[in-house]
């Protein structure tokens, strides 16, 4: 960026929201977090965004006018071109609300919405684990899985709206195969997924598997105290997420044979919180089943930019867009 001027990017989760004011040399200056609460209604969080990107501003002591661009990631289906969010699963009532032109009402300044594993993808190839690739597939572990592609050096979304969910990939297909949030049976979500690592732990403890945690309520069952459980050589939790590792493989093999990335970058809660013990295991799958595995040149590598990766990633997309928006584009 040229000196002085700055950009917001902000992570809109459907719990809180984590807004960074990044400075021209891309380095993250200020920082807030405020809940969402969605349930109020898109008005009423689009008023929370405009006050957290005041006080940052305040905060920084930079002129507002040094603005570049804003940028947010949504967990949802978005129309990046229209700034619209079609759909957000965890965000009761969110479809088909223009937040792009509700944010620039109010600032003026170009504002990009866009998925938010397609803005933490972005923060990672130009400041984390995938910086120098141009092909690059990133698989996400967390409550569920998400993913993310860029090809030749770009984001792709596809013809609608829908590329990269690669947690969606079918897995399993028999009439008993575990069912998917989507609705949908045997992705690899339903059986690689936190949810769904936690629903095995917890009905094969309930069917006698010994295991630390035989009688705990499993909704606290969070990745750390998994990788808690893994380093105590729980035979139940390692059991599970061996599978879960092969599943992941397997998965991430058909995206090489597919789409011949320079690297597949792994991330979210799950791998993050267990990286020392998943991603050899993983490895290994993907060299079984992947065509050739021994003549490619990928790399399978972590994500590094942990919390800050989607507001990071947002701000660089809008950054970028605001570059090519010639003033020609608005007449
Ligand atoms: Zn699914």
């Amino acid at each position: 960026m040229e000196d002085g001027v700055f950009t917001v990017g902000i992570d809109l989760g459907g719990t809180k929201l984590l807004a960074c004011l990044i400075d021209e040399n891309w380095e993250v200056k200020e920082v807030m977090k405020k809940k969402t609460k969605p349930d109020q209604g898109p008005e009423a969080v689009v008023d929370r965004v405009v006050d957290v990107v005041k006080t940052l501003i305040e905060k920084s002591g930079q002129s507002r006018d040094r603005l570049k661009a804003i940028g947010i990631g949504v967990p949802g289906t978005v129309d990046s071109a229209a700034g619209t969010v079609i759909y957000a699963p965890n965000m009761p009532g969110w479809s088909q609300i223009a937040i792009g032109a509700m944010l620039h009402d109010r600032f003026a300044f170009p504002v990009t919405v866009d998925n938010d594993v397609n803005m933490g993808l972005l923060g990672e190839y130009h400041f984390g684990a995938a910086r120098g690739y141009n092909y690059v597939v990133g698989v996400f572990v967390g409550t569920g899985i998400g993913g993310g592609l860029i090809m030749d050096g770009k984001l792709v979304h596809g013809a609608n709206n829908l590329a990269g969910e690669f947690g969606h990939m079918v897995i399993q297909r028999k009439a008993n195969s575990r069912e998917c949030g989507c609705g949908n049976r045997g992705c690899l979500e339903a059986y690689a997924g936190r949810k769904s690592i936690v629903q095995k732990i917890a009905s094969r403890a309930r069917d006698g598997y010994t295991s630390m945690f035989k009688d705990i309520d499993f909704n606290t069952l969070t990745s750390n105290k998994l990788n808690n459980a893994l380093i105590q050589k729980d035979r139940l939790v390692t059991k599970t997420i061996k599978t879960a590792c092969q599943d992941i493989g397997v998965g991430i093999a058909s995206l090489l044979n597919i789409l011949d990335p320079e690297v597949v970058v792994l991330g979210g809660g799950i791998i993050e919180a267990m990286s020392d013990f998943m991603m050899p295991l993983i490895h290994q799958a993907v060299k079984n089943h992947t065509l050739s595995y021994d003549t490619r040149k990928t790399q399978i590598v972590l994500s590094q930019l942990g919390d800050y990766a989607i507001a990071l990633g947002a701000a660089s997309y809008a950054f970028s867009q605001s570059q090519t928006l010639s003033p020609s584009r608005h007449l």
